[in-house]
């Protein structure tokens, strides 16, 4: 359908109605964690708890978290010559979202090729385009086997405290196994969706059947795994699912397939554009895998991703095809008319058709027309996560299957025996809370401890007015530390482990000149921290979190990201820019913004040898 075609004044006033309806006052506030409602919630389904005693050494780095930062933070360490890196992560194993999100269908959106970090020094050929959850969670244990990673690791263990001890030019790390043990650098990647959180409604702790969120999913009661195998113990069982993002999209088709009945509770339809999965053939895997080619598909995949020239696309799927269609839309304006209103109009143009093209996707696929016009996105399609799936929609027409749409307005309470919604009850013996993960909250409060620093100083405070950092790696007053996260850096949504894969680089050069040339510390100025932070705001935020969009947490729940949300934006210039920046500052060899130092250095614990 062409835009002229489609009456846009009418489409996006039924965007700005959806928005409307879904605004509420309190936000993130709206929310619990899991072990607000009953601790039960929260338990590690997947390993069981192992006593052990507390530790008190010393080791040169410790990584909190075990997840792909890591993973790929620790081996690079490694392949550096650090040999004691320690992880510690609250999970019973390596992975992180891998460990914890095992529910049926789990599998990566970005494809294998550029999502599966260290493909080339592992060896491992993905075998399909977007690898199954259980394939990812294998691939992070054999990075942590063939890194050593595991000598060290602490698992089911959480850091409570980290503290700078100046004197001894070290990090003392206090966790709640009663572990107390330094260390000279410390890493941070717990990840930015890794509390996991549920509606805020009265009655979750009271349901007496069977409940658990998509991200503690419990094989006992369900039946089946994490590989596929079906679920047959709910073949008597009525379920309810609460939410329809990006997870749910997973899990329905199984659920709808193993169920006696389910009913899916929407409170905003997903956009489900095409997947389109396939085997990889491990002959063409062979023939493209030559040296370096991992890095030649993260950065053809960035490539892509911006606004450049067009290049050859080695991943062809959902989010490039994103970025061509908007960059396709604005070079198709004369150069003289490239004016930011002209830049955007052409994209909204080009977003309205391809949500046009979305929405007629639900009518062709679902049979109930009611149901089909329940399941369709009203507003642009970076508004909320995008989607993509062969069979969620189909799943709506498999009879055991019913989509309980509240209009915006989600699930009301949860009673003893079911679920309230749109005032009425529906009687269920298990409930899924497919309801995501805490984002807009304070780093700190999600990270669970508040980094003291220099002088006492704590990361909340240094960070009142906002975010602030060197590269989003380094933070003056907290030396010897380094955050793995996309924010002042990368912010390459769509593919996380390209952020985290660039970070593990810059740590490993950082810490091997400190080690090789015997300094204590390391810590950014606080001018360069300065002029950092007056380049991020400098720059132009991103098409992600328009406060314009219907609420998520892409748009802090319809709040924006403004005030000093705002300083937890990308580099400017996108992640091309901000990879070849930082590509540029690690082969200059100058760590200019870093300083290192030995001042007044006493009884500093020595460091594992490096070769
Ligand atoms: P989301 O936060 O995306 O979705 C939560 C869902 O719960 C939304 O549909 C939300 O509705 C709904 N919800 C919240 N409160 C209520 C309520 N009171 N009543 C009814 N529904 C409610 O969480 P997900 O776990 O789905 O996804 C989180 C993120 O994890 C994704 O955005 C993605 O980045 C990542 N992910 C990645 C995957 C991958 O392939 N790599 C796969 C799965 C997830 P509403 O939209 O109205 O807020």
């Amino acid at each position: 359908m062409t835009t002229t075609m489609l009456d846009k004044a009418a489409i996006k006033k039924k965007y700005a109605d959806e928005r409307e309806k879904r605004l509420r006052p309190d936000g993130n506030a709206q929310y619990q964690r899991l072990e607000r409602a009953f601790r039960d919630l929260a338990t590690d389904p997947h390993t069981p708890w192992v006593e052990r005693d507390p530790v008190t050494d010393h080791v040169t780095f410790a990584f909190v978290g075990g997840g792909f930062a890591g993973l790929v933070v620790g081996a690079r360490l490694r392949e550096a010559g650090v040999r004691d890196v320690r992880i510690i992560e609250k999970g019973g194993d390596v992975g992180g979202t891998w460990y914890w999100n095992r529910y049926p269908g789990a599998q990566c959106d970005t494809m294998s090729m550029i999502y599966l970090p260290l493909l080339e020094e592992t060896g491992h050929i993905p075998s399909e385009r977007y690898a199954h959850a259980t394939e990812i969670r294998r691939h992070c244990v054999r990075i942590a086997k063939q890194f050593g990673l595991y000598e060290h690791a602490l698992f089911h263990t959480e850091v409570i405290e980290l503290e700078w001890l100046e004197p001894k030019k070290c990090w003392r790390v206090q966790t709640n196994r009663g572990d107390d043990f330094t260390a000279k650098y410390v890493g941070m990647g717990t990840g930015p969706l890794h509390v996991a959180k549920l509606p805020g409604i009265e009655g979750v702790e009271r349901f007496r059947g069977k409940s658990f969120h998509t991200s503690r999913w419990d094989y006992a009661y369900t039946g089946g795994d994490g590989d596929g195998a079906p679920m047959d113990r709910l073949g008597d069982k009525r379920v309810a699912i609460i939410g329809t993002g990006a997870t749910a999209v997973q899990c329905v088709p199984h659920l709808a397939k193993a169920a006696k009945r389910l009913f899916v509770f929407q409170r905003t339809p997903s956009s489900v554009d095409v997947r389109d999965n396939r085997p990889i053939d491990p002959a063409w895997f062979r023939s493209i895998a030559t040296p370096g080619w991992q890095q030649r598909w993260y950065d053809n995949f960035v490539e892509n991703q911006s606004q450049g020239t067009p290049t050859e696309d080695y991943i062809m799927d959902g989010w490039t095809e994103i970025s061509r269609r908007i960059r396709e839309a604005i070079l198709r304006l004369p150069p003289s008319e490239w004016t930011p209103e002209n830049m955007l109009a052409a994209f909204e143009d080009a977003d309205l058709r391809k949500m046009e093209e979305i929405r007629d996707r639900v009518d062709a696929i679902v049979d109930d027309k009611e149901t089909a016009q329940k399941l369709k996105a009203w507003y642009q399609q970076l508004c909320k996560r995008p989607c993509f799936h062969d069979s969620y929609l189909q799943a709506f027409n498999e009879p055991t299957t019913e989509l309980v749409d509240t209009d915006g307005k989600g699930v009301e309470r949860i009673s003893e025996t079911g679920v309230w919604a749109n005032g009425r009850h529906y009687e269920v013996d298990c409930i899924v809370y497919a309801s995501g993960f805490e984002v807009g909250t304070d780093y700190t409060l999600r990270a669970g401890f508040d980094l003291k620093g220099r002088g006492g100083r704590r990361l909340s405070e240094h960070w009142q007015e906002g975010m602030r950092t060197l590269h989003g790696l380094h933070i003056h007053g907290f030396p010897n530390a380094f955050m793995v996260q996309p924010n002042q850096a990368g912010n390459l949504v769509s593919n996380v482990p390209h952020n985290i894969v660039d970070h593990a680089k810059t740590i490993a050069a950082v810490v091997s000149h400190a080690e090789a040339e015997g300094f204590a510390e390391v810590e950014p100025t606080q001018d360069a921290e300065a002029a950092w932070v007056s380049l991020i705001l400098g720059g132009n935020g991103s098409l992600l979190g328009s406060p314009d969009c219907t609420p998520g947490y892409y748009n802090n729940e319809g709040q924006g990201y403004t005030g000093r949300y705002r300083q937890a934006q990308g580099f400017p210039g996108g992640a091309k820019a901000f990879f070849e920046h930082m590509e540029r500052w690690r082969a200059s060899g100058t760590f200019e913004g870093l300083r290192f130092g030995n001042d007044g250095t006493e009884d500093h614990p020595r460091s594992a040898e490096m070769p």
